[in-house]
C-alpha cells in the first residue's frame, strides 16, 4: 500500500488562539471518530508565527502532525529585512513549500529563484514541497537545476494548476484523470518520487484524486482550514 502526504497550506491564515483551538478540534474529533492515521504522512504548513506553537501542540497532543514552512528565504542570514532563512527553520520544521504560483503572483518569485530556494532546502535537510504549476515550468526548473533530478527522491513534487486552486481567477478545476496523467509526466522526468496533486481537494472529491496510481497524496489550502474538513480528508484517504 502506498504512503499518502497530506498536506495542509494554511497560507495567510490563523492566529496562535486559531491554531491552538484548530489542533484541538482536530484532536478532539480524531479521539471520537478513531480514524485509521497508519501509512499517512499528515503535514502543517502554518504561517511562520504559528509554526513553534504548532510542533507543541501536535507532540502535547500525540497527534504526530508534521510540520512544515510556506517559504524560505532564498539568501543565508544577513541584511535581508523581513526574510526567514533555512539556519532559522533547520530546527523548527520538516518541510517547505516551495514555487506555490501564489509567491509568483504576489512576490514576483522565477524559476531561478525557486532553485536557490531547494539549494538551500537540501542544505539544511528540510524537504522541499515543489509546485509545479505545468510541464513547461518542470522544464525550466529541469534546466535551471541539476538538483531536481539528481536529488528527486529527496524532493516531493505538487502538481498544482494555478487555476484549479480555490479562489483563484479563473477557476476551472482538474480531473482526477487529468491529475494521475500529469502526475506520470512528472515521473517520467524526474523518476521515482512522491507527486501530490494540489487544487481545490475537499473530503468529498480527495478519495478521487488518492485513488490514482501516480499519485501520493494532496497539498490542501481552503479545506485545511476547517479542522473537521481536514480530518474528514484523511479519513476519506
Ligand atoms: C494551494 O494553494 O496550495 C491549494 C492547494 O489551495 P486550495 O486547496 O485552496 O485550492
Amino acid at each position: 500500500m502506498k504512503k499518502l502526504f497530506i498536506i495542509a497550506n494554511w497560507k495567510s491564515n490563523k492566529t496562535i488562539e486559531e491554531t491552538e483551538k484548530w489542533f484541538h478540534d482536530f484532536s478532539e474529533k480524531l479521539l471520537l471518530e478513531s480514524a485509521d492515521l497508519s501509512n499517512k504522512e499528515l503535514i502543517i504548513c502554518p504561517p511562520f508565527t504559528a509554526i513553534e506553537r504548532s510542533h507543541d501542540y501536535s507532540v502535547n497532543l500525540k497527534l504526530s502532525i508534521k510540520i512544515g514552512a510556506q517559504n524560505i528565504s532564498k539568501f543565508k542570514q544577513g541584511a535581508h529585512t523581513g526574510e526567514v532563512t533555512g539556519e532559522m527553520l533547520e530546527s523548527l520544521v520538516l518541510y517547505c513549500i516551495v514555487g506555490h504560483s501564489e509567491r509568483r503572483k504576489y512576490f514576483g518569485e522565477t524559476d531561478d529563484d525557486v532553485i536557490e530556494k531547494i539549494k538551500l532546502l537540501l542544505e539544511y535537510k528540510i524537504t522541499p514541497v515543489l509546485c509545479i504549476s505545468d510541464l513547461s515550468q518542470l522544464d525550466s526548473y529541469v534546466d535551471r537545476g541539476k538538483q531536481i533530478i539528481e536529488k528527486a527522491e529527496d524532493i516531493i513534487f505538487v502538481y498544482e494548476p494555478p487555476n484549479a486552486i480555490s479562489g483563484g481567477g479563473e477557476y476551472k478545476p482538474d480531473s482526477p484523470d487529468d491529475a494521475n496523467l500529469n502526475a506520470g509526466k512528472i515521473k517520467e522526468k524526474v523518476g521515482e518520487t512522491k507527486i501530490l496533486y494540489g487544487g481545490s481537494v475537499n473530503s468529498d472529491n480527495a478519495s478521487s484524486f488518492f485513488s490514482q496510481p501516480n499519485i501520493d497524496g494532496a497539498l490542501v489550502g481552503q479545506a485545511s482550514l476547517d479542522p473537521i474538513e481536514f480530518l474528514q480528508i484523511i479519513k476519506n484517504a
